[in-house]
């Protein structure tokens, strides 16, 4: 009985899929993609389906607007999503944010045409803001005791200035040319924003399992993309200096070459500080210093 028992929880398990929503196309959609394709998680078809289930391991995919992933995942249609801060907080649904993924980076500001002068948030007392996040914007202004009128737009808020719809707005920026072309300037960030992957607060047990799996797939690419490994020619009499600077994971490996008085050091180094210690490595002497990519790294 009892193994009958475990086996139905087995076949339960085998038979779980878990989910996941992504954007169909747009700024987020290559990103998500590449994301689960470095994680070894394959899918025959492209996106021109709206559900594409993986060959190799228990998930599916479900292609949607970003707008509506928040709901998807409430509504459990979806388990998780991969989709902007942004939209998460606009839509206030009751969604778990399970990891920062660090790609689609983005912030919400506020923007005036260039040639006004701003004087500070209590700028916008008594003014007009365009914007299509009027639940983020509400709560800013509500938190700053400001009194202004939402004006909510769907899509190319930056122009509602110059036709004179409203006398500032609240969008997305990334790199500015946008808010440039249209004459205005930012004036104040009101939330930074990046693409995050979103669950359900009702995730079953067995599905939790697979996102787990996959938050560890995802997280050893992540960590690969990060640090490089190292190889270099050590002379012996700087050997222990070499060794403190690029300490590794947990010790550098060190061999003898066949050249009396040098080793050769292998160990790995985080890319933020990579030129700074290329440089001290130099000093001491190291030389035939190679830096290799790491594919995936289980630390
Ligand atoms: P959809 O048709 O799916 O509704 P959309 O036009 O609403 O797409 P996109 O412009 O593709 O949305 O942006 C999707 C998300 O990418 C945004 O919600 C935001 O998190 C992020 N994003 C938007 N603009 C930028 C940008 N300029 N740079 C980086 N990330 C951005
Ligand atoms: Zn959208």
């Amino acid at each position: 009985m009892q193994i009958l028992q475990a086996f139905f929880v087995f076949i339960n398990e085998k038979m779980e899929i878990l989910k996941i929503a992504i954007q169909k196309s747009g700024r987020l959609s290559e990103k998500s993609l590449e994301l689960i394709k470095e994680a070894g998680i394959n899918f025959n078809n492209g996106s021109r389906n709206l559900v594409s289930r993986s060959s190799n391991f228990p998930v599916e995919l479900l292609f949607l607007r970003d707008d509506d992933i928040p709901q998807y995942v409430t509504d459990n249609v979806a388990d998780i999503g991969i989709v902007g801060e942004n939209e998460v907080l606009e839509k206030g649904y009751k969604v778990t944010t399970v990891k920062k993924l660090g790609f689609s980076k983005c912030r919400l500001s506020l923007a005036i045409p260039k040639s006004i002068e701003f004087s500070g948030p209590e700028f916008f007392n008594g003014k007009r803001i365009a914007t299509s996040y009027p639940k983020i914007l509400s709560k800013y202004l509500k938190k700053n005791n400001i009194k202004a009128e939402i004006h909510t737009i769907s899509g190319s808020v930056e122009i509602a200035p110059g036709i004179g719809l409203a006398d500032g707005i609240f969008d997305i920026v990334s790199s500015g040319s946008t808010l440039i072309s249209n004459r205005l300037k930012e004036v104040e960030v009101v939330l930074n924003s990046e693409a995050v992957i979103i669950s359900s607060p009702q995730i079953s047990e067995a599905k939790k399992k697979i996102l787990d799996k996959l938050l560890f797939r995802i997280n050893a690419v992540q960590t690969a993309g990060s640090n490089k490994y190292i190889l270099l020619n050590a002379p012996n009499e700087n050997l222990q200096a070499i060794i403190d600077v690029i300490p590794g994971m947990k010790s550098p490996t060190v061999m003898p070459l066949a050249q009396e008085g040098w080793s050769s050091v292998h160990s790995v180094l985080s890319e933020k500080e990579f030129w700074e210690v290329i440089d001290q490595l130099k000093d001491l002497g190291a030389q035939g210093i190679l830096v290799i990519p790491i594919e995936k790294m289980i630390v």
